[in-house]
C-alpha cells in the first residue's frame, strides 16, 4: 500500500506567501545606523522580497547560485534572507566582524556571484574588493548617503513591483542558505541549508517546549543574522506572524534594553557577552526599565552560567537556555524545565535550567567516548554526537574534512558532555578547551561558571596552560565587578568547596576584558597564547 498524501514540498516560498496573506499588517521595525526607526509591515516585506526576486532572475541568477548578504540585522537583510531563496539562489550570511582575509576567502570559496552590502559596510567591503571575482553590487543605502557611482543601488532592485512573478520550481531539498563556522576552531567550513532543512527547523523553534515563537510575540534578534541565521529565528518570525524588531548596528545595552522597553518585546536572543552587558546595565539601577515581565531570553552559543539565569529571574527576565551549531541550523537542545522536574528544589531547578537541555523532537543525541555510546547516567562524559534533518551531513566543498562524521552517520559535534537519566543534555567542555592535568580532565566550563557565580566577578574564561609536570594546568582570567577588590586567595577559597583540590587554578589573573571570537565568544585561543609561558620553570 502506498500513502496517499500529496507531495507538496517544504520551501521557504511557501512561508512567504503565508506572510503576504495572512500576516500584511504586522510591523517590521528596524533601528537604523542613525538611531532612527524604521517600520514597515509583512505587507510591504513581502513586496519587496518577491520584487528582490524578481530582479534577481532577471540578473541571470541561476538555481544554486549564491548570492552574499553584509548586512546588519535589519528589515532589508529580512528581504535577502527570503528574496534570494524564491529566485532559487543560495542566500550566502557573510560575518561582518570577520579578518578581511578570512571574508575574502569565504566569499571566494562559496563562489558568491552577487552581494547586498550596507552601505556603512562599504569600508569593510573596499578592504576585500580586489581579492573577490562577484559579477555584481548592490548597495543597501541605509545612511541617506549616495551610493558611489561604481556601485548599483539595492533599492533599484525592489522598485519593480512583481505582481505575475512566478517561483522557479524549488525540490525542497535545493540548496537555500549557506553559513560557514565562525573558525573558533580552525578554518571556516560552509554549512549548506536546504529549504526542506529550515523549514523544519522553523516548526521545531516554533514548539511551545522549544522556543514557543508565535504570533503573539514579539521577537527581537540581537544575534547576528550572519551567525547561524540568527538560530533561524527570522524563519520561525515570518512562518508565524511574529512581530520583529532589528537592532540593526545599535547592540549596547542601552540602545538595546530602550527597544526592549518601547516596542513591548517579549523574545530575544543572543550569546552570553551580550547578556553580561545587559545585566550590567541592569544592576547600576540608573533607571527603572519598563520591560515586559517575563520576557524570554534565549541565551546560546556559549554557555550561560546558572549564575545569569537567577540574576535575570531578579528582574523577573526569564533565561532560556539552548544548544546549537551553525551545522545544526542551529537548534538542538533546549533547557526547558519538564512539569515533573518542577517539583525539585529551587536549586535543583536553576541546575536544571543552566543544563543545555532536552533534544528538540527530530535530533538524535548520543554521547561516545573511548568505550563506545556512554550511559545516560548525568556523570559519564563523553563527545555529543547527533543527526537529524536539519544537521548537516558535510561541509561545501570540503570533502576531506570527514572526521567530523562518524561512519554510522552521525555529525561529531567536538563538545563533551553528559546526558541524565531525564535526557538533558550538560555541555562540559569543548575538546579543544578541556584541560588535560596529569591524565585526567577538567571542564573550563564548570570553573568559569562557578568563578562567574562571585558576587564581584563580572566574567571569568579559564584555559589550560602547558604545565613541565601535569602537561595542563587551569589558568583562570577574570573581570572584577566595577569597584570590586577580589584577590586571588578570596576567589580560590570561594571555589575550593566546590571542587576537587586538583581542579582549582593554579593562576588566577585579573584583566580588563576577555578577548572575544567574532561571534563574540571567549577566544581560549589567545588566552592560551598569552598566558603559554605562565607556568614555565
Ligand atoms: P564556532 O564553531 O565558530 O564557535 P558555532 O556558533 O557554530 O561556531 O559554535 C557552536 C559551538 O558553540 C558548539 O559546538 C558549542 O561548543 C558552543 N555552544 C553553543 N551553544 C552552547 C551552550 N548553550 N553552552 C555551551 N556551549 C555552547
Amino acid at each position: 500500500m502506498n500513502s496517499m498524501m500529496m507531495d507538496y514540498p517544504l520551501t521557504l516560498t511557501h512561508i512567504l506567501e503565508r506572510a503576504g496573506r495572512y500576516n500584511q499588517s504586522v510591523e517590521i521595525v528596524s533601528r537604523m545606523p542613525d538611531r532612527t526607526i524604521h517600520r514597515y509591515t509583512y505587507g510591504d516585506f513581502y513586496e519587496r522580497a518577491r520584487s528582490l526576486a524578481q530582479s534577481l532572475q532577471q540578473a541571470g541568477l541561476q538555481p544554486g547560485d549564491r548570492v552574499g548578504t553584509l548586512m546588519w540585522n535589519h528589515y532589508v537583510h529580512l528581504e535577502a534572507y527570503f528574496g534570494i531563496p524564491a529566485a532559487g539562489g543560495v542566500l550566502h550570511t557573510l560575518n561582518l566582524r570577520l579578518h578581511p582575509d578570512d571574508l575574502a576567502y569565504i566569499i571566494q570559496h562559496a563562489g558568491d556571484r552577487f552581494l547586498i552590502v550596507d552601505d556603512i559596510l562599504l569600508p569593510l567591503l573596499n578592504k576585500v574588493k580586489e581579492r573577490i571575482d562577484v559579477e555584481r553590487i548592490f548597495v543597501v543605502p541605509l545612511s541617506g548617503q549616495p551610493v558611489p557611482e561604481d556601485l548599483e543601488n539595492y533599492e533599484d532592485l525592489v522598485a519593480q513591483p512583481a505582481p505575475d512573478f512566478r517561483y522557479p520550481m524549488i525540490a525542497e531539498d535545493a540548496p537555500a542558505g549557506i553559513c560557514y563556522t565562525s573558525g573558533t576552531t580552525g578554518k571556516p567550513k560552509g554549512v549548506v541549508y536546504s529549504h526542506r532543512s529550515l523549514v523544519l527547523h522553523s516548526f521545531a523553534s516554533a514548539l511551545t517546549d522549544c522556543l514557543g515563537v508565535s504570533r503573539f510575540d514579539t521577537v527581537l534578534p540581537v544575534v547576528p543574522m550572519f551567525h547561524a541565521n540568527a538560530w533561524g529565528l527570522p524563519f520561525t518570525c515570518v512562518m508565524t506572524g511574529a512581530k520583529q524588531v532589528f537592532p540593526g548596528p545599535h547592540l549596547d545595552p542601552v540602545s538595546l534594553l530602550k527597544l526592549f522597553e518601547q516596542e513591548r518585546v517579549t523574545f530575544t536572543a543572543g550569546v552570553p557577552t551580550i547578556w553580561f552587558g545587559i545585566l550590567k546595565q541592569l544592576d547600576k539601577g540608573e533607571r527603572r526599565w519598563n520591560l515586559l515581565p517575563n520576557m524570554r531570553m534565549v541565551v546560546g552559543g556559549a554557555a550561560a552560567p546558572e549564575s545569569m539565569i537567577r540574576a535575570f529571574d531578579r528582574y523577573q527576565l526569564r533565561v532560556v537556555h539552548a544548544w546549537g551549531m551553525t551545522e545544526t541550523t542551529p537548534l538542538g537542545t533546549v533547557s526547558m524545565l519538564k512539569p515533573n522536574l518542577n517539583e525539585l528544589s529551587e536549586d535543583e531547578q536553576y541546575a536544571y535550567r543552566a543544563k543545555q537541555g532536552l533534544p528538540v523532537p527530530f535530533v538524535d543525541v548520543r554521547i561516545v567516548n573511548e568505550d563506545g555510546p556512554a550511559p545516560h547516567d548525568g556523570k559519564t562524559m563523553g563527545e555529543l554526537q547527533v543527526r537529524g534533518p536539519w544537521i548537516a551531513a558535510g561541509y561545501y566543498r570540503l570533502p576531506e574534512v570527514s572526521d567530523a562524521f562518524t561512519a554510522d552517520g552521525w555529525l561529531r559535534t567536538g563538545d563533551i558532555a553528559t546526558i541524565d537519566p531525564e535526557g538533558y543534555v550538560r555541555i562540559t567542555d569543548r575538546t579543544k578547551d578541556l584541560i588535560k592535568s596529569g591524565g585526567e580532565w577538567i571542564s573550563s566550563v564548570e570553573l568559569e561558571n562557578a568563578i562567574m557565580g562571585h558576587p564581584d566577578v563580572a566574567e571569568a574564561a579559564v584555559v589550560g596552560v602547558p604545565h613541565p609536570k601535569w602537561q595542563e594546568r587551569p589558568l583562570a582570567a577574570v573581570v572584577r565587578k566595577e569597584g570590586a577588590s577580589l584577590t586571588a586567595e578570596e576567589l580560590l577559597s570561594f571555589l575550593a568547596p566546590r571542587f576537587e583540590k586538583w581542579w582549582l587554578p593554579d593562576e588566577v589573573v585579573f584583566v580588563e576584558e576577555i578577548p572575544r571570537t567574532s561571534s563574540g565568544k571567549f577566544l581560549k585561543r589567545q588566552l592560551r597564547e598569552q598566558y603559554r609561558d605562565c607556568f614555565k620553570e
